[in-house]
Formats: C-alpha cells, sequence, structure tokens
C-alpha cells in the first residue's frame, strides 16, 4: 500500500471532523451497505441531497434488501418513485435489483466495469458505488469533484474537453487507504467549501496546496469554453400609414418564432449584407418605400437581428392584408418587445 497523497491525507482529516451526516452513509467505523449506497447514488442523479433523504428513508423501510427491491411489483416502485422524477431511472433501478439477485445471487458485484453492466449505471455511479460501498480506489469525478480538480490545480483546458485531464488527475490523487471516505470527502469538500461562487479558500483543507486559492482566482474554474458568437440576421420591417392615420399590423404564423402574435409586417431574416430590393420585394403592398434611418436592434436566445425599417404612406389599404389600427392602439396587441421597438423607432424617424 503506498502512502496517501498530501491532498489525500488533508481531505481525509478534514473529513474525520466534517462529514455530512446523511441517512444513507455507513458511520465511521462502519460498513457501508452496497444496497443502501446504490439506491442512494441512483436517487441522487440529477435529484437534491434534501429530496432524496425522505424517498431513501421510505425505500429502505419498505424494501431493507436487495431482494426485497427486486421482488417487488414495478408500479409499486414506481409509485414510491414518485417525485423524485425521469420514471426511467426507476424501471433502471427495479431491472437492476431482479439482475444483482439473478446474476449475482443478490450480492453486489465491487468491480466498476462489472457494476456498469447493471442498468442505470455509469461511469460515475460504478465508481461512487465501488469507491464507497468496497473501498475501491476508484476515480470518482462528478461536477463537483470536476470543479475542486480544476481549482487545484488551475487546468487551463475548457470542460468538456478537459475530462481526460480531470480524470487522470483523480486517479492520481484518489488513495488506496479509505478510498471510499476520500469519494465522499471529495463529494463534501465540491458541496460545501468549494463551491461555485465565493468558495471558502480560508478554511479549506486544500487551502495550502491548491493553486487555485494561490493564485486567488478560484472562480475561474473550471474554465468555460466560450459560447460561439450568435450570429446576426437582418431584414425590414415595413411601416405602412394609411391615409386615414392608421397603420398596418398583421399576425405572424403560429408555428415558428413568436409564432401567433402580432408584428408589423416584415421581409424574412437571413444571415449576411442585408439585400435591400430582394426584402422590399417580400413587401406587403406597393408603395413608394423610404428607408428610415438607423436599425432596430433586437437579440432572440440563438442570434442577433437587425431590422432596417421602411416607411410608406398610402392612400387606401386593403383590409386583407392584416389588422388596421390607430398607432395610439397599437399597445391593445401586446406586441412582442421586437415590434414595439420597431413601433417606437417608426414613430420617432417615421
Ligand atoms: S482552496 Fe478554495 S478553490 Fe481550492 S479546493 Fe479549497 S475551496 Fe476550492
Amino acid at each position: 500500500m503506498t502512502a496517501p497523497s498530501p491532498h489525500a491525507a488533508l481531505l481525509l482529516d478534514w473529513y474525520d471532523r466534517h462529514r455530512r451526516r446523511l441517512i444513507w452513509r455507513a458511520l465511521p467505523g462502519e460498513r457501508a451497505d452496497p444496497y443502501r449506497v446504490w439506491l442512494s447514488e441512483i436517487m441522487l442523479q440529477q435529484t437534491t441531497v434534501v429530496t432524496v433523504a425522505s424517498y431513501f428513508a421510505e425505500f429502505v423501510a419498505r424494501w431493507p434488501s436487495v431482494e426485497d427491491l427486486a421482488a417487488a411489483p414495478l408500479d409499486d416502485v414506481l409509485v414510491a418513485w414518485a417525485g423524485l422524477g425521469y420514471y426511467a431511472r426507476a424501471r433502471n433501478l427495479h431491472k437492476a435489483a431482479k439482475a444483482v439477485v439473478e446474476r449475482f445471487g443478490g450480492v453486489f458485484p465491487s468491480d466498476e466495469e462489472t457494476l456498469r453492466s447493471l442498468p442505470g449505471i455509469g461511469v460515475y455511479t460504478a465508481a461512487a458505488i465501488a469507491a464507497i460501498a468496497f473501498d475501491r480506489p476508484a476515480a470518482v469525478m462528478d461536477g463537483n469533484i470536476e470543479r475542486v480538480l480544476s481549482r487545484l490545480f488551475r487546468v487551463a483546458t475548457p470542460l468538456p474537453q478537459a475530462k481526460p485531464e480531470l480524470r487522470v488527475l483523480a486517479a492520481q490523487l484518489t488513495p488506496e487507504s479509505r478510498p471510499g471516505d476520500y469519494a465522499q470527502a471529495m463529494m463534501d469538500l465540491g458541496a460545501s467549501l468549494c463551491s461555485p461562487r465565493k468558495p471558502a479558500c480560508a478554511i479549506c483543507p486544500f487551502r495550502a496546496v491548491c493553486a487555485a486559492a494561490k493564485v486567488g482566482d478560484a472562480e475561474t474554474y473550471p474554465v468555460k469554453k466560450p459560447k460561439a458568437d450568435k450570429p446576426t440576421r437582418r431584414g425590414v420591417a415595413f411601416w405602412v400609414m394609411r391615409g386615414d392615420g392608421s397603420v398596418l399590423l398583421r399576425r405572424r404564423p403560429e408555428r415558428g418564432l413568436l409564432g401567433g402574435m402580432v408584428e408589423v409586417p416584415g421581409s424574412v431574416w437571413v444571415e449576411g449584407v442585408l439585400d435591400l430590393a430582394h426584402a422590399r420585394a417580400q413587401a406587403p403592398l406597393v408603395a413608394p418605400w423610404r428607408v428610415l434611418d438607423g436599425i432596430v436592434r433586437h437579440t432572440f436566445t440563438h442570434f442577433h437581428l437587425e431590422l432596417t425599417v421602411l416607411a410608406a404612406t398610402v392612400r387606401l389599404g386593403d383590409a386583407k392584408l392584416g389588422i388596421w389600427t390607430p398607432p395610439d392602439r397599437i399597445g391593445d396587441y401586446a406586441l412582442p418587445t421586437l415590434f414595439t421597438k420597431v413601433v417606437r423607432h417608426a414613430l420617432t424617424r417615421g
């Protein structure tokens, strides 16, 4: 057995004093029950510790062993699971319980590879069960632990590309002595002191060995890939005034962006340079269009939009073209923000 890394020694010392008391956790000196470890890890996938606690208590009271769970009707398990979300997890839980009973005589396998062959157990969960239930030196890595590791070593590679690098670091730090406690300690640290914002470096057991804490830039890690720049689409809005002073609005098609909402008529929006002649050809009617100064800018989730506003006054306007309304009644139509910008632009520059 090799000596634990300084990191592990520091962390385990902290864990012995500050470990979280969780209903599924073995007490100090107790052997962990693989069934409880497995059940809690499956429940904790995408669910908070607080929510899981009551469900876990109910499950183990009702089905104290993997054999009991395997023998339960699936519907009972699904009903008990209600509120934890993602029923596929409950179905897999039940399937895995049956597999443990049928394939392994009710004894959970202890190695990661065999654990991964069970329904609902992926890389992280297999490592967590191997470490916590069987004290195997499995490198456990979830989002919280990724954050801790990337700060400890100021990993410059952005996520998710950094994952293999972080996995190597996780494996290097995992001690052969008490790997189960070490995994739980990393989980506790990631869930408490080494928080995404304002990590509590001053009281962290890693403060003397943490590269980011030394530099003081912990919040920079893990580095995230910068979001791809949003493209810019361009188009034209047609501001039509009729001889009686009303302006033309219309309803957008039900499907698509801002579906069914009222708009100022416009051209399609395309990326690249605006082809004004092409856009003008999409006008709702033939009119002497003039270009208003300035651009209306708006940003949607996936793109920026720049609209040029063309204005025209017509003597008569066909009712079939859309909604003709006095400008001071436009508010009755609850226009999306983009089109309220267009209206404001047209009224001030038209
Ligand atoms: S010293 Fe700070 S940044 Fe480093 S692991 Fe601890 S809390 Fe996280």
